[in-house]
């Protein structure tokens, strides 16, 4: 065949055996976030713009460099619209725009969907990939039993998802006014070593400098090891931060505090965290999140209103990864219609919607063919039982049942089949 179109760079068809899995996957998913009372929300998968520049930062890379954006969209919006690239700020959008504050106490939310970033492709970074995410949001929201709830809702998440040992790191940012205390500490101490920063670091440096801490370059690692021993926060911020590692230790979480651990967003602060596991080489992280209190502010929302807010986002594509090969079982259906001659098609078509209708999972071969041929569809689809139309039943206004398991075969009435078939057929 001539294969002219190829799916995008970076992107990839996730064909019917798969969406198997991945059914199993959000099916999960979706009951683990409930049954932490948490309650799905759909939003578009593009935004404004100028959405994402202000919450996620105009210096961070996902605005940057790695914004989708809908050329053709700028004729009715003067920044166009781009490809959610994340799930947070869509959701603080929704949250504002529908006033959810005054319809609850407290929003949790959660979300399972596709985001966008035009990265350079590799193992475990895509163009088009899913995710899994939660967001919690409301007036006072901000109890560090909140910051174990969500962390704690993570880890379940990925446990029974089937992921083998997630590792989880945690660092506390500080306020708004520790970040940015820290931000002017920071460059200072860097600036006595600008000569072993990577070019990246130094052009970081002025612009987010959060970002050197969690550098990969061999020597900016050797300068934060130096400078950084721990984040120099504020007593009330320590105290909270104390309080969220006490409860993770009341509920069995392991954890390790990592002073380096910086998230890539503008809008965090207090509590972020990320998620390692094994066997995903370089791109190991399953998930990450963190608090952004002021983030609800930033985009709109009531100004003498006190928010919190914290979430996290899980991506489905390296879950997978690191669970290796899953069995699938076969998605069966449980009745198959054969007629035995040609003239029969357009009742067996009849008799298999007539199984549909009844809630009854059926087909049959629409090219007709030889006994022996349509036996092998039968057999193939894994069908339960096979409808037989032939020449003696279909005189007799009957069909054949054949048991294929047992391979022992009975004829019944067709006005009777739909009931016979409930009787015979296993409970689901
Ligand atoms: P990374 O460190 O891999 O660049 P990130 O900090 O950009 O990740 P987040 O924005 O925090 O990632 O997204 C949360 C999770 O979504 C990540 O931990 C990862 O599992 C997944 N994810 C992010 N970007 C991609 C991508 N391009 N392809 C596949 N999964 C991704
Ligand atoms: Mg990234």
């Amino acid at each position: 065949m001539n294969k002219t179109f190829a799916v995008p760079r970076g992107t990839s068809d996730i064909l019917p055996d798969t969406v198997l899995l991945w059914e199993a996957l959000e099916f999960l998913a979706r009951k683990v976030c409930k049954s932490y009372g948490y309650k799905e929300v759909r939003t578009p998968i593009f935004e404004d713009t100028n959405l994402f520049k202000r919450s996620l930062g105009t210096t961070t890379d996902i605005v940057n460099k790695q914004l989708l954006e809908l050329a053709s969209s700028k004729e009715d919006q003067e920044e166009g619209y781009a490809l959610r690239p994340e799930g947070t700020a869509a959701v603080v959008r929704s949250y504002i725009e529908n006033d959810l504050e005054k319809k609850e106490p407290l929003s949790k939310l959660f979300y399972i969907g596709p985001m966008f970033r035009g990265e350079r492709p590799q193992k475990g970074r895509l163009r088009q990939f899913h995710q899994i995410g939660v967001e919690v949001l409301g007036p006072n929201a901000a109890s560090p039993l909140l910051d174990a709830e969500v962390i704690a809702l993570a880890m379940q998440l990925l446990r029974e998802l089937g992921v083998k040992e997630p590792q989880l790191k945690i660092n506390s940012l500080g306020s708004k006014e520790d970040k940015a205390r820290i931000s002017s500490w920071l460059r200072a101490e860097f600036a006595k070593h600008t000569d072993r920063l990577c070019p990246d670091c130094r052009a970081r440096f002025e612009r987010n400098v959060f970002r050197v801490l969690d550098c990969k370059n061999e020597s900016c690692r050797k300068v934060v090891a130096q400078v950084v021993k721990d984040l120099p926060l504020s007593v009330p911020s320590q105290e909270y931060f104390k309080q969220v590692q006490a409860a993770l230790k009341s509920v069995n979480i392991p954890f390790e505090v990592s002073p380096h651990l910086v998230r890539g967003l503008d809008y965090y602060t207090h509590t972020v965290f990320e998620i390692t596991a094994a066997g995903l080489g370089s791109q190991d992280a399953v998930g990450a999140g963190g608090r952004y209190n002021g983030l609800v502010h930033e985009l709109g929302g009531n100004p003498k209103v006190s928010y919190g807010a914290i979430g996290f986002a899980l991506g489905i594509e390296r879950i997978l990864l690191s669970l290796g090969e899953v069995p699938i079982p076969p998605a069966n259906i449980n009745i198959f219609v054969m007629s035995m001659k040609e003239e029969y098609q357009p009742l067996a078509f009849l008799v298999l919607q007539l199984l549909r209708k009844s809630g009854i999972s059926a087909d049959m071969n629409f090219a007709g063919g030889s006994m022996k041929s349509q036996m092998g569809k039968a057999d193939k689809s894994g069908a339960r039982f096979a409808l037989i139309l032939g020449e003696e039943e279909v005189k007799n206004k009957s069909v054949a049942v054949k048991d294929m398991r047992q391979s022992t075969q009975e004829t019944v009435a067709l006005d009777k089949i739909v009931e016979h078939i409930k009787n015979v057929l296993p409970e689901e």
